[in-house]
Order: C-alpha cells, then sequence, then structure tokens
C-alpha cells in the first residue's frame, strides 16, 4: 500500500486514497467509504464510461499528435503563455491541474516549463495524452475523470486551466465553480470558452442533426465535407455565402487541421457560446482578484484572494 499521488476520493471530498493489489490488478481504494477506482493501462479511474464525450474519445484515437508535433506545438506554446500572461519561468516547480487534457498540447507546454501536471479527462483520451507525455515521467499524472466529482482535495494546485472544454459540459457554469474550488489561495486559474460569434456559433443550427449522427460516419462525412470545400470556402469567398453561414468549416492553417476542428465543431453533445462579460461574472461572483480578459475568444483568467 501506498499514498496515491494527489488524488483523492470524489465522494469523500479530500480523503486520500491507498493503492492496493488484488487479485485481478491494482485498484486506488477509499479507506473512508470503501470506493474502489481501477488502473486501466496504467491511469487511474474514477468513472466507468465516457459518457457524454464519445465524439472526443474517437477524435483524439485519430488526431494523436496533430496539436503536439512542431507546427501544432508552436499555436499551444504561444496560446497557453498569451492566455497566462507569464513567463516559463513562473510555472517551475509549480502544481497544475489540466481539465480536459485531451491529447495533451497543454499539458505538454507545462511539462517543458517544469511543472507537475494532474491531466483530467472524462473521453478516453487521456490515454493518448499518457503515451504523448510518457517522456516526462512522474511529472505527470493522468487520470479518466468527471469534473463535476473531482478527484481531487480543495485547495490542491497552484495554477488551473480548462482551455476549450467548459462549454461541451451539460453545465459549464457549476463545472467553473467547482474548479475553483480546488484552487489554492493566491493561485491562478485561467479558462476559454467558445465565443458567441463565429464558427462554433453559427454551426448551431446544422448541429442539430450532426451532433446525432455516429462518431465514425460523421468523422468520414466532415472529411469530405473539409477536403472538398476548403479551398472554395477560403479562396473563392463560399464562407461568406448561405452555404459558408450554414454550414461553417474551420479555416486552420492546414487542411489536416481544418479537418479536425470542423469535425470538433459539428460532433459534441454540449457546445455553449459565451461573451467575454459573461465568463467574467463567473470570476468575479466566485470572488476572484485581478480578473482579467485576453483578447481572444473569451479567454479569461483570475487569481484566488490569499
Ligand atoms: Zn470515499
Amino acid at each position: 500500500m501506498s499514498a496515491t499521488l494527489g488524488f483523492s476520493c470524489p465522494i469523500c471530498i479530500g480523503r486520500h486514497l491507498d493503492r492496493v493489489e488484488l487479485a485481478n490488478g491494482h485498484v486506488y481504494m477509499c479507506p473512508g467509504c470503501g470506493a474502489k477506482y481501477p488502473i486501466v493501462a496504467g491511469i487511474v479511474r474514477f468513472v466507468d464510461s465516457d459518457r457524454y464525450v464519445r465524439n472526443f474519445s474517437f477524435e483524439w484515437k485519430i488526431h494523436r499528435r496533430t496539436q503536439i508535433d512542431s507546427e501544432g506545438r508552436g499555436a499551444s506554446v504561444r496560446n497557453f503563455y498569451f492566455r497566462f500572461g507569464q513567463k516559463p519561468e513562473f510555472f517551475r516547480g509549480k502544481r497544475v491541474l489540466d481539465v480536459g487534457v485531451g491529447a495533451g498540447r497543454y499539458a505538454d507546454v507545462a511539462l517543458r516549463a517544469g511543472a507537475e501536471v494532474w491531466g483530467v479527462d472524462l473521453s478516453f483520451s487521456v490515454e493518448i495524452a499518457k503515451e504523448n507525455l510518457a517522456h516526462f515521467g512522474n511529472r505527470f499524472h493522468p487520470a479518466q475523470a468527471d469534473l463535476f466529482n473531482p478527484p481531487f482535495a480543495p485547495e490542491s494546485f497552484d495554477v488551473i486551466y480548462s482551455f476549450g472544454v467548459l462549454h461541451h459540459t451539460p453545465n459549464p457554469r457549476k463545472g467553473f465553480d467547482a474548479l475553483v474550488k480546488l484552487l489554492k489561495p493566491g493561485g491562478v486559474i485561467c479558462i476559454t470558452t467558445y465565443p458567441d460569434y463565429g464558427m462554433y456559433y453559427t454551426s448551431r443550427h446544422a448541429r442539430k442533426l450532426t451532433t446525432r449522427i455516429p462518431a465514425p460516419v460523421l468523422y468520414a462525412l466532415t472529411t469530405l465535407f473539409t477536403v472538398a470545400f476548403y479551398f472554395p470556402y477560403k479562396y473563392l469567398g463560399l464562407r461568406h455565402g448561405l452555404m459558408g453561414r450554414l454550414l461553417p468549416m474551420s479555416m486552420s492553417n492546414s487542411l489536416k487541421e481544418a479537418v479536425l476542428d470542423t469535425y470538433d465543431c459539428y460532433s459534441p453533445k454540449y457546445q455553449f457560446c459565451y461573451a467575454v462579460h459573461e465568463v467574467f461574472d463567473w470570476f468575479k461572483e466566485n470572488g476572484l482578484e485581478r480578473v482579467d480578459a485576453r483578447p481572444q475568444p473569451t479567454t479569461v483568467l483570475g487569481w484566488k484572494p490569499v
């Protein structure tokens, strides 16, 4: 038996878990309520399925490294430091929580800066993140978990971020409130959500249909659509016409990223869009200080009072 690395029982808030060996493998067990959390493929699981995010489990299996390799990494690094308004030195040695870690593009940045990172996701993408970030050794702690029942004690983290994730949950505001509780006094939290304009907003009519299509079929359709219309949309102005308004498409720099982003837009079950001032209010109402919005669609950060 050994103490687990920073995870605690989501039922008995803050109760540390023990790693115990059973006949069929290792589990994390709560000494309070007796709940068992299995370790599958080296990752602790606090949920038994990927619930409403099957599309993301599928998406990251196909695009394991699209956002991590060379070109994608540059954008991740730029976004990360721009959103926090901090230099890499700030993150060294800090306890960082990545909520909705996906394939690990932003955890990669924090780990390179020298942070210790806990990366949670409701989808099976945590398995891809673990693979992509294996070279960081025991500074990265993945878990499959639900942010509404987080497996962490209150005030555990110096830094929390969730980029492009909360709007895919059934109640983004409630999810945000849950995250603030996990932040240490003096810590900083930064989130991005979709803005109330652009592709993610204008796709809302088409999404009523597309979100009912099984993931592999929808992926095939969005790939065909993107490959056929990416250049006419981009260079012949098609994106400004009726078709472009009804069926918006990602204009990412590469066709591969555009395929990923377009599927990403049409597939999630939940997809809320927010004006900056709405998210700003979440921070204020949670008593956060030095609240700041960044001129990148709906990015807000704030600090917990000491
Ligand atoms: Zn418990």
